[in-house]
């Protein structure tokens, strides 16, 4: 299907066919109801007002983690389902879901000692069913520097080591959308809810803007789902429902450094003076750090990274490590995102409960917020039980848990390593340039896609990494519904946060390309450009 007739004939869908749910937001959260409800067989469409993972969910520490740090709040239900679920999102994406050891160095004075540390990640394991060789260990001083060198020793008491997974927010939403959109769901970015079509007092429609053309379109399903992380409360207002519980919006940011400045091994999770504690995760050739949390009241279209909050960051990673000061300079991308959390009086930042939570709301419309990208299947089963609950249909039950993650999906973590050694040995075979780093990008980012993706790389092409880059684009563009420059250097392919230099460098020939394929008028060339050239410059300018 070429490009204009997709998108031409998902509008025409969208606005001819009734639904049984329509989903509002394409973070993490949305696309996984929009997965689950399609997987039990509903008719399904799922708008975004923006581009899918726009949102949260391209802005976290990208941790499928089961949250030790809920043990010191007593949440053991949380950390239970976390902490299962961990295995699960690896065996349904082993290619994303990677598993990471994990460094919490103890410290003289800090938020764990060795006796709670040593309980804690035990209890972690108990309640998260971790086996063999995952299991915590318990370091001595020596052992922990053995496995850190660059932590300060002078107050180092020992460390806990133990097992957690990394993934890229933003693909693993955008894999949970084109699987949903396998099983027949509708998915829609740049399409914006505006207002509800109310039958009486029974929310029965949306009418949507789609932000790429500026054109208003109705349409129709039995029940709304809203999973608009930040923005649920807005939506909830223009119900007429927002009473109760509200949310309670903290922003966090990360900044990054390349690698060879704060040259970790392995992730290292470590106290901060004020009682918190952030992460240390080496990438690539990048090393990233976060996180803060502080109350937030703000645009939630632009959540800026501020002088202050990097200063944070900075300075804990400067008492932490024994390495040459990092300063301001060194910082060469970062990124802010809003924790959609709920409510509770009395209570700071971080002490608020990471639960999520289903509003109901007389006129029939579902939200659903709080929580974290590690639970939202479980999050999805909720919202899809209540589904079935409410349109009195037979339900056959989530399977989820069998849904895996891409058409061509790999078995296990081992497949996944014997595909990247096979395709290092085919593209050095070829003749091409750093085959290993290559083969690993590709099939972590793609999945077995990847191999495809590489096949028009040689060692004859004048510029490889634009050869290899266009190809991840025309697989954007033909299969992961790219309608914007950043919708492929930010969330596509992470270039912004984990190689700016590279969104830089290629921002003009992503735009030239997409002109010709899209058709663009220089207007709207322009645009690109400038919107691509504001979003490099903000990840390195903090006021
Ligand atoms: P979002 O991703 O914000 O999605 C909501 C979507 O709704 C947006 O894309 C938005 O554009 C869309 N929308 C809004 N209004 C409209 C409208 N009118 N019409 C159509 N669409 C609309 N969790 C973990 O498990 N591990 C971590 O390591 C982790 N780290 C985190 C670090 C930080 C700094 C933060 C902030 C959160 C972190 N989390 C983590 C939590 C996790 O990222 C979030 O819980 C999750 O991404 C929220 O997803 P969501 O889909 O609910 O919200």
């Amino acid at each position: 299907m070429t490009k204009q007739t997709k998108r031409a004939n998902q509008l025409l869908a969208l606005a001819r066919n009734s639904f049984d749910v329509i989903i509002i937001g394409g973070g993490v959260t949305g696309a996984g109801i929009a997965l689950d409800a399609a997987a039990r067989g509903l008719q399904v469409a799922l708008i975004e007002k923006a581009d899918f993972a726009s949102g949260t969910s391209s802005k976290s520490t990208k941790l499928i983690h089961g949250g030790l740090r809920y043990l010191k709040q007593m949440d053991f239900a949380l950390v239970r389902e976390t902490g299962t679920e961990r295995a699960v999102v690896h065996r349904l994406a082993p290619h994303l879901v990677i598993p990471e050891k994990m460094l919490l160095p103890l410290i003289e004075g800090g938020s764990y000692g060795r006796f709670l540390t040593s309980l804690g990640l035990k209890l972690y394991d108990i309640l998260a069913n971790v086996e063999g060789e995952d299991k915590r260990q318990m370091l001595d001083r020596e052992e922990t520097l053995i496995k850190e060198p660059l932590l300060k020793a002078d107050n180092l008491k020992g460390g806990g080591y133990y097992a957690e997974y990394r993934t890229d927010d933003a693909r693993l939403t955008i894999e949970l959308i084109k699987k949903a959109e396998s099983l027949g769901a509708l998915c829609l970015n740049y399409m914006s809810f505006q207002s509800f079509i109310k039958e009486g007092e029974d929310v029965k429609g949306l009418v949507c803007l789609d932000t790429l053309t500026g054109d208003s379109l109705s349409c129709y399903g039995t029940k709304i789902v809203s999973a608009a992380g930040p923005w649920v409360d807005k939506i909830r207002t223009s119900d007429g429902s927002k009473t109760g519980k509200s949310l309670h919006l903290t922003k966090g940011i990360h900044i990054v450094v390349p690698h060879h400045k704060l040259p970790v091994r392995q992730t290292v999770y470590f106290d901060v003076p004020d009682g918190r504690m952030i992460f240390a995760i080496p990438r690539q050739d990048i090393t990233y750090i976060g996180t803060t949390d502080t109350n937030y009241g703000e645009s939630l279209d632009h959540i800026p990274v501020n002088a202050e909050d990097v200063r944070y960051l900075l300075s804990a990673v400067n008492a932490t490590f024994a390495i040459e000061k990092l300063n301001v300079d060194d910082i060469v991308s970062s990124w802010a995102g809003l924790r959609p959390l709920i409510h509770e009086d009395g209570k700071s930042p971080s002490e608020l409960s990471r639960k999520d939570e289903i509003f109901e709301s007389p006129s029939g419309l579902i939200s659903i917020a709080g929580g974290k990208l590690t639970g939202y299947r479980k999050m999805a089963k909720r919202v899809v039980d209540l589904l079935f609950d409410r349109l009195d249909m037979e339900d056959p039950g989530c399977t989820t848990d069998q849904v895996k993650l891409t058409v061509m999906p790999y078995s296990d973590h081992k497949a996944v390593m014997a595909d990247i050694a096979l395709l290092t040995k085919l593209l050095a075979e070829k003749g091409v340039d750093e085959s290993a780093n290559i083969a690993r990008y590709l099939i972590r980012q793609y999945g077995k896609k990847g191999i495809e993706i590489a096949s028009n790389l040689t060692v004859d092409t004048d510029d490889q990494e634009e050869v290899l880059l266009l190809a991840e684009l025309t697989h954007g563009l033909t299969s992961e519904s790219v309608h914007k420059v950043a919708d492929f250097l930010v969330r596509r392919t992470g270039y912004l946060y984990f190689n700016l230099a590279k969104a830089r460098k290629y921002t003009p020939t992503v735009a030239g390309y997409m002109k010709q394929y899209y058709g663009w008028d220089e207007s709207r060339y322009q645009t690109e450009l400038q919107e691509m050239h504001n979003l490099i410059s903000e990840a390195v300018t903090f006021a």
